[in-house]
């Protein structure tokens, strides 16, 4: 089982397959994708890489990127990690551009749960904040993805300050009758977005004061749910998340690990180096070699980040790392 010197156990992958993205997040990506598209796990590297993770105890993973949709072996990727022994649970990340379209043919290579990321329910807004005219289209496959069934459907919404913080009350009203989860990401500081950082930070603590005078619940977490602290309410088919990476106690229940689109291990989200994994990935033969590695590499996680000193780490962005 991988477990790190703190005794936090990790059966949670969140591995990315391109860093590569056809959106424009003002706090991710703002010109746009500006790096090499080259160089990324082929599907069979994938393979080896999350057979060597469920053999030590990973039994869910979620795809994500850069938008991960834009490779066009997606389908073949999902299968491949769906097929894996031991892995239970695929969830993926994405930006929404394509789902409308290929909802039923995801569920059926076998995606489990889907978040979706919507910063607006604006069309203008969302506009302004993606650099995407696709806002309808990302909105309608909410709709699409709930009714091909998906075992779970999640929202994303990065609360930013002037931008979208006025639609609180909107998003809430969104899941009163829809059986959702919204989870709402306090923005991240990052290599490249410091100055949007200190204009558009919000502090999770505006929506905790929400819920709290709403009437909103804590509902218990699972052994692989994710950050998010989620709400309920009698009222509302769906939940209100939290993910605030700034408050108290963030890393205690930290469970999951990352893998870059070009093979490195990070043990946190806002830390430095990675692990390169990719010499154990080209022969099956290396799978006990990969997992010594990785239980080695585990050793060397720190109890926590140090985004209360200023320390956000060497991620760029976190199309880069994986979000
Ligand atoms: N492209 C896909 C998408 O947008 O869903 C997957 C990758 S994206 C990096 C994953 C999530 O990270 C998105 O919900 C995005 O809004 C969020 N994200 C990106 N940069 C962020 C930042 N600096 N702070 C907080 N969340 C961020
Ligand atoms: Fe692309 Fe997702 Fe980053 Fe937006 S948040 S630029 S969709 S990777």
């Amino acid at each position: 089982m991988l477990e790190d010197g703190f005794g936090r156990r990790f059966a949670y992958l969140r591995l990315s397959v391109t860093d590569v993205c056809n959106f424009r997040c003002e706090y991710c990506l703002p010109n746009g994708y500006q790096g090499k598209p080259t160089g990324f796990m082929s599907v069979d590297e994938i393979r080896r890489l999350v057979a060597g993770f469920a053999e030590l105890g990973t039994t869910k993973v979620r795809l994500t990127g850069g938008e991960p949709m834009v490779r066009k072996d997606f389908m073949e990727i999902v299968r491949v990690v769906r097929a894996t022994p031991g892995i239970e649970r695929l969830a993926m990340t994405t930006n929404g551009y394509k789902l409308c379209e290929t909802a039923d043919e995801l569920k059926a290579a076998g995606v489990d749960a889907i978040n979706i990321s919507i910063d607006s329910l604006e069309s203008e807004r969302f506009e302004e904040i993606t650099g995407d005219r696709r806002f309808a289209k990302v909105f309608e496959s909410i709709d699409t993805c709930l009714e091909a069934g998906f075992g779970a459907v999640k929202l994303n919404t990065v609360l930013l300050k002037g931008l979208n913080d006025h639609e609180l009350p909107g998003f809430f009203e969104y899941v009163r009758s829809r059986p959702i989860a919204l989870r709402f990401i306090e923005l991240m500081q990052t290599g490249d977005n410091q100055a949007y950082f200190e204009k558009r930070h919000v502090s999770g603590d505006v929506v905790r004061r929400k819920l709290d005078d709403e009437g909103w619940k804590p509902v218990d977490r699972g052994p692989v749910d994710g950050p998010a602290v989620e709400y309920g309410h009698p009222d509302h088919a769906g939940r209100i998340g939290l993910i605030a990476p700034y408050a108290p106690g963030f890393c205690d229940t930290c469970n999951r690990l990352r893998v870059t689109a070009r093979g490195g291990l990070r043990l946190c989200l806002f830390g430095r180096g990675s692990q390169n994994l990719r010499p154990f990935l080209q022969r099956d033969e290396d799978r006990e070699q990969l997992k010594a590695c990785l239980l080695t590499a585990l050793l060397g996680k720190k109890v926590s980040h140090f985004l209360h000193q200023g320390d956000f780490g060497d991620t760029p962005h976190l199309a880069y790392t994986g979000g």
